[in-house]
């Protein structure tokens, strides 16, 4: 059984959410991504959807109180000593203190952080070329990862779509966020001693590889 929680750190773009789905199917894990959380409370027209617009659409973090309820609601309701994936969260420190109060009053501790790292251009290669299934949230790429079918998904045969945020001016700003509000995380994780650094600029295939090399020798 697995039995780690598994953050997963970097930029937009870098690859987080391809390697999330794909670890969460071959580890039979659940997979927790703020932005498809968010994502859904928009569409769900919910008031933390409503809240969370603005900031989404201009590139912006949202404010840690509202990412920190979701997420915890999320996580209460794993039994007991399972492990998950956390993608896209936390992406502050004070959410990162905030996922220690919640995990360890469930006993549990983060046991793995997952540092994906790449070049800027190819990032912004790989986000304006990216496309979401509205109804499943898979993603595809238009170039590295397309459907089988002109552009619905293999899943659901739904008409894919672009993010509103996936532009280039939003993506640029997104970046700016990452490195000066994320980034310092990762020294957090390195001082706990359980930071991994992965190239995510090679194949998903490799990357994917190289992912559960690391998982095969966590627990
Ligand atoms: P993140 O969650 O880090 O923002 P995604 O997983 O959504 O990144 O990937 C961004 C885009 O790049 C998607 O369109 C995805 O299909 C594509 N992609 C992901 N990993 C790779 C890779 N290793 N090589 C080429 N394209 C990739
Ligand atoms: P990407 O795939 O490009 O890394 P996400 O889908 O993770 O982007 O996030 C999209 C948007 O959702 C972010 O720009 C931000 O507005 C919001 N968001 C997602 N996760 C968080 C978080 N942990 N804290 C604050 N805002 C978040
Ligand atoms: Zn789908």
């Amino acid at each position: 059984m697995f039995k780690s929680v598994v953050i997963f750190i970097g930029p937009p773009g870098v690859g987080k959410g391809t390697q999330a789905s794909l670890l969460a199917d071959a580890f039979s894990i659940p997979k927790f991504a703020t932005g498809d959380l968010l994502r859904e409370a928009l569409k769900n027209n919910t008031p933390l959807g409503i809240e969370a617009k603005t900031y989404m659409d201009s590139g912006k973090l949202v404010p840690d109180q509202l990412v920190l309820d979701l997420i915890k609601g999320k996580i209460a309701k794993i039994p007991n000593g399972i492990g998950f994936i956390l993608d896209g969260f936390p992406r502050t420190l004070h959410q990162a203190e905030g996922l220690d109060v919640i995990l360890s009053s469930l006993c549990h501790n983060v046991g793995l952080a997952i540092e994906f790292s790449m070049d800027e251009e190819e990032r912004i290669v790989r986000l304006t070329g990216r496309r979401l299934c509205p109804n499943c949230q898979r993603t595809y790429h238009i170039l590295f990862a397309p459907p089988k079918k002109d552009s619905l998904c293999d899943y659901c045969s739904v008409e894919l779509v672009q993010r509103a945020d996936d532009n280039e001016d939003v993506i640029r700003k997104r970046s700016v966020i990452y490195w000066e509000t994320t980034k310092p995380l990762l020294e957090y994780y390195r001082q706990k001693n359980i930071l991994m650094k992965v190239d995510a600029s090679s194949s998903i295939e490799n990357v994917f590889s190289r992912i559960k090399q690391i998982f095969s020798e966590l627990n």
